[in-house]
């Protein structure tokens, strides 16, 4: 751009004209002034210097062989990086200096593919290296922060789901051991507390209770309320549990209405206190959805290493002791050994039970109520039996324990009552003064039994009056308020009540006055033992006396021999029934039994 313009086309190996040497010192004496170029020269193609812009008004010089214009001359350009003075051209103070060298063809003016001459430039490396090495700076530096950007983000990021994940799985083993409705260890994380207490208490030499706690009537609260405050009533039973207990104690839950209790450092005498303020904290009533509720619960306990060695023996004789809290009813039962009667193989007769009762494997055997003065066979007690499969006929006290704990009892009941009165009311046909007794649970006394019984009756077409109902004396005494509500209804209906198995309870004499019941059947214990003992026959006495003056009818279970037929007919015993007249039997027997009876007596 510099040259090629002001050349005027004479050769340039004869020299330049004036016009061309001034025109070229000016366009580059400013470049070289500047410093930005340290050497510029014009060779012809054979190497000549004719102009050197260090020394404008030198004359040319000889041709000098240098390879680089002969390869600029071909290519059009050629360029390396080299020192000043490497080309033999005195370079004063630059000497030795960096500098890339670059050779560039001249053309023609007239002809512009010809090359007549070179241009040879030499630029200072140095500030070239300082931008490349400072661009070098920046990018590294840029590269540098960048990637450590880049580590901090990730960095973040990394610590933030590691905390994240950290707190989920801690989240995660909470839920995997804990209960989400209380919040309480569940079965898992209570097995393990079990261990680690009796291994810590194997160290100290202390003895740990474990407890296992089950509420009475908490299906009842969750039918009736709800199962949004059977939720509630729950978390209260939990909290109220959690705030009886001292620090070390450990409560949980181990699934429905059960809870477990681990308490190290209990011994047998100070557990039924522990076991008594637990119940009574329970016991406390509380809102639930603006009624007043109250837990009762059973508690069935053992303790280490006195009923049981291994923490899984010890879990199960709590559970054992529990099964026979629940079936004798009281609140807190310690595992003994003859408990192991409720084996829990024996559950699996729950399942059995649910499935006979639908299968028709129950079936009613009937034992006459004998009238002690004539012998007439006034009533029959329907007593009922399990057909099973394998086991045979088993006898109701292996079983109705059970339907009894478990709820059962109630499609039990209703099965009793409406075969009963079915069989009645065919036998009605030919004897219309039978009277039929069924026995009836403490749990049967449900609000919806009166109606219910009213219901069948109408159903069967049956009088009331033909339908006894045998509730024991004991199970009168558990409830005897809400007993005496539901059987008063009944009373006014025309059902009979009989008070069954009297005397093994200690209903108050006082109170029997004003029972809505019409008969009382002395307990068999009495009857069989009074033939041998006096205090028994005085019990028997007293009882039929009593009976009278209040206007009940006294039956007498269990007579078993003449002797004793007797001497309840001296004392004015108005009903037998036992093995003497007849053993409960199948109903197909029982009419025939009915003539036999009338005529043996
Ligand atoms: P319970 O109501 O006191 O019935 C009398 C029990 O004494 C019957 O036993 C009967 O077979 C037995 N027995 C009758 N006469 C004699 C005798 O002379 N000597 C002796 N040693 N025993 C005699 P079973 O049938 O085994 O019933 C036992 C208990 O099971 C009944 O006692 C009653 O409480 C209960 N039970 C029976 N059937 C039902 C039922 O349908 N529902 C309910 N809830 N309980 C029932
Ligand atoms: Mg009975
Ligand atoms: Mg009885």
């Amino acid at each position: 751009m510099g040259i090629e313009p002001f050349l005027q086309g004479q050769p340039l190996s004869v020299g330049l004209t004036g016009a061309e040497r001034d025109a070229f010192t000016r366009t580059t004496g400013n470049l070289m002034q500047r410093g930005s170029v340290l050497a510029l020269r014009i060779r012809d193609v054979d190497g000549r210097v004719v102009f050197d812009a260090a020394n404008p008004d030198a004359p040319p010089g000889r041709p000098i062989f240098e390879p680089s214009v002969q390869t600029a001359a071909a290519q059009g350009m050629v360029s390396s990086l080299t020192q000043v003075d490497d080309d033999g051209f005195a370079a004063g103070p630059n000497s030795g200096l960096p500098v890339i060298e670059t050779f560039v063809a001249v053309h023609s003016p007239a002809n512009p593919s010809l090359v007549v001459g070179v241009v040879e430039i030499s630029v200072p490396y140095e500030p070239i290296a300082m931008q490349r090495d400072q661009s070098l700076d920046r990018l590294r530096f840029a590269i540098v922060i960048g990637l450590g950007a880049v580590w901090l983000v990730l960095g973040i990021i990394v610590a933030s789901v590691t905390r994240r994940v950290r707190r989920q799985s801690k989240r995660s083993e909470f839920m995997a051991l804990h209960d989400t409705l209380t919040g309480l260890p569940n079965r898992a994380l209570h097995a393990d507390r079990v261990a680690a207490a009796l291994a810590s208490a194997g160290r100290l030499g202390t003895d740990v209770a474990l407890v296992v706690v089950d509420l009475d009537r908490f299906k009842e609260v969750n039918d009736t309320l709800g199962h949004r405050n059977g939720d509630e009533f729950l978390r209260i039973v939990a909290a109220r549990l959690t705030g009886a207990l001292r620090p070390g104690d450990t409560v949980s839950r181990l699934g429905g209405d059960e809870f477990g209790i681990v308490l190290p450092g209990a011994t047998p005498e100070s557990v039924e206190g522990i076991l008594r303020r637990l119940h009574e904290a329970l016991g406390h009533e509380a809102e639930l959805a603006g009624v007043a509720v109250s837990a009762e619960a059973s508690m069935g306990y053992a303790m280490w290493p006195l009923d049981a060695e291994t923490p899984e023996t010890l879990l199960r004789r709590a559970d054992l002791a529990l099964f026979a809290a629940k079936t004798a009813r009281s609140a807190i039962v310690r595992y003994h050994a003859g408990i192991d009667e409720f084996d829990p193989q024996r559950l699996s007769l729950i399942a059995e039970l649910r499935r006979a009762i639908t299968a028709g494997e129950l079936i009613l055997h009937y034992q006459p109520k004998v009238d002690a003065t004539t012998g007439e066979v006034l009533a029959f007690e329907a007593l009922v039996r399990w057909l099973h499969p394998v086991r045979g006929l088993v006898p109701p006290n292996d079983f109705i324990p059970i339907a009894e704990s478990t709820g059962l009892i109630g499609p039990l009941t209703q099965w009793v009552v409406d075969s009963a009165l079915a069989q009645l009311a065919e036998w009605s046909l030919t004897r219309p003064e039978l009277s039929i007794a069924v026995n009836i649970s403490a749990r049967n006394l449900r609000d919806d039994l009166p109606g219910w019984i009213i219901n069948r009756l109408a159903n069967h077409r049956v009088k009331a009056s033909q339908l006894v109902l045998e509730i024991t004396e004991t199970s009168f005494a558990t409830d005897p308020v809400r007993a005496t509500v539901l059987l008063e209804e009944l009373h006014a209906a025309g059902v009979r009540v009989s008070l069954d198995d009297f005397g093994q309870g200690y209903t108050s004499l006082g109170s029997l006055g004003h029972l809505p019941v019409s008969e009382l059947k002395i307990d068999r214990g009495f009857v069989v033992a009074m033939q041998h003992s006096p205090e028994d026959r005085a019990i028997v006495a007293s009882v039929i006396e009593l009976g009278h003056q209040l206007g009940l009818t006294v039956v007498a279970e269990g007579v078993e021999t003449e002797e004793v037929f007797a001497d309840l007919r001296l004392l004015g015993c108005d009903t037998v029934q036992g093995y003497l007249f007849s053993p409960p039997v199948p109903a197909r027997d029982a009419l025939a039994l009915m003539d036999r009876v009338h005529v043996v007596v």
